[in-house]
């Protein structure tokens, strides 16, 4: 049997079941988190990846939409081991979380409504080939700040990364990079981006309308502490891309995925650059658990 987190109580996922009227089925006025859990089979655990920095994330997005989760960061994490172990897989998880508004009521609006709060698991492999991808420029700008903030994981926002990921696919594309309405560089459809120009990363700032991810936190500072490689975050010209050393894409879905190819040009020597290879290989180890320095990030479940 497997469970669900609903209604303050763990159920058969298959009666965690909202109406067709929710509000948040109709509007798109959610807030979600992704997070995995890695499975390591040698020492038979099951280790959730900055389970904390998750919901931190999770609440300060609620803040912004106005939406009250009636539990805190703690309590949320334990509900997630709780229901992790109810599930108890021995497989790579992923763990979806969702806050919404728990109503019936018609009309876009956040005032006058409870909060609901959600969570299932599955059983999750690599989201995107982590041997190397290719890419276009999407011809979808991101959405920015002041319309959906992208900051925020608001489930609505993701018609904008479905529609740029179809026209990916749709062409023979893995995956698709937005630019900003000002024409820089902003993510991918559910993933940040990183150039490697001089022996540096160079990764969008904060203010081009990104997902401020937990990976980009995790590779910036593991490059830093374990590489010696330094982060610039600023503003990226598309034709940046075009002629960096190496670039990835990276995300809790994504992992690490090497961009071997950029609108039909190869990027760099066409393959995964020495840098990228460093750091995938150093954010396995970590989230597998095999890195004792790191363990800090990592919630044993069992
Ligand atoms: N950007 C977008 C639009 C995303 O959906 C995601 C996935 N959550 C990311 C970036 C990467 O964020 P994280 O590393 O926290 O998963």
């Amino acid at each position: 049997m497997t469970y669900a987190y609903f209604k303050g109580q763990f159920v058969p996922v298959d009666q965690a079941k909202i109406s067709i009227q929710n509000n948040t089925f109709q509007y798109g006025t959610g807030v979600f988190e992704g997070i995995r859990a890695y499975w390591n089979s040698q020492v038979r655990q099951l280790y959730v990846f900055r389970l904390r920095e998750h919901f931190a994330r999770m609440l300060r997005n609620c803040r912004v939409l106005t939406l009250k989760i009636d539990k805190d960061e703690k309590e949320l994490c334990e509900i997630t081991v709780e229901l992790l172990r109810k599930n108890h897989p021995e497989t790579d998880t992923y763990v979806r979380p969702i806050a919404y508004i728990d109503s019936d009521g018609l009309g876009p609006k956040f005032v006058g409504y409870s909060t609901g709060f959600a969570m299932y698991t599955i059983p999750l492999g690599d989201y995107i080939d982590s041997a190397g991808i290719k890419v276009a420029f999407s011809s979808w700008r991101r959405i920015n700040d002041n319309t959906i903030p992208a900051r925020c994981k608001v489930t609505g926002g993701y018609v904008n990364s479905a529609l740029a990921k179809t026209e990916a696919l749709e062409h023979g594309y893995d995956e698709a990079i937005f630019l900003t309405e000002k024409g820089f560089i902003s993510e991918g459809s559910a993933e940040n981006i990183f150039l490697v120009g001089g022996g540096k990363l160079i990764t969008p700032s904060r203010s081009e309308d990104i997902l401020e991810g937990i990976t980009r936190e995790t590779v910036i500072e593991l490059a830093r502490d374990e590489l010696g490689i330094e982060t610039i975050e600023r503003p990226i010209g598309r034709t940046e891309l075009y002629v960096a050393d190496e670039a990835f894409l990276c995300g809790t879905g994504a992992q690490v995925s090497p961009i071997t190819e950029v609108d039909k040009r190869p990027l760099g020597s066409g393959r995964i650059g020495p840098i990228t290879a460093k750091i995938q290989a150093l954010y396995f180890d970590v989230v597998k658990g095999r890195q004792k320095k790191y363990s800090h990030w990592l919630t044993a479940v069992y």
